[in-house]
């Protein structure tokens, strides 16, 4: 996906801080944190929503979740975090590369 923002920080194109990369995964601080703790954990393969995920990534999103779990650990929010996905522009999704942010160390402000 040329025009993708996370593919082309996957490439190497646009900088990112990197936490952990693999072969599937890539953990990045999100640039604008939302609290103490803020990354972004996705797949190296494109796949723009939550709702496009098939049988076929059951792996990769499960993979997504314990990479997620232990950058939380390294980064000392391992009682205190959120995982969260967003899904289409509705819902406040602008980044069309599957996501899941990790937000911790702020107790818990969000009323749901
Ligand atoms: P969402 O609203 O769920 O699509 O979230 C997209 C997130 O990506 C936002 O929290 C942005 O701050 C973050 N973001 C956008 N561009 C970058 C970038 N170049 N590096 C790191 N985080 C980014
Ligand atoms: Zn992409």
């Amino acid at each position: 996906m040329t025009d993708c923002i996370f593919c082309k920080i996957i490439a190497g194109e646009i900088p990112a801080k990197k936490l952990y990369e693999d072969e599937d995964v890539l953990a990045f601080w999100d640039i604008s944190p939302q609290a103490p703790v803020h990354f972004l954990v996705i797949p190296k393969k494109h796949i723009p929503r939550p709702v496009d995920v098939t049988e076929p990534d059951e792996r990769l999103t499960g993979k997504l979740l314990r990479i997620a779990a232990q950058m939380a650990k390294e980064n000392g929010v391992e009682d205190d975090y959120r995982a969260i996905f967003n899904n289409g522009a509705k819902a406040g999704q602008v980044v069309f590369h599957l996501h899941m942010h990790i937000i911790g160390g702020k107790g818990r402000p969000w009323p749901m």
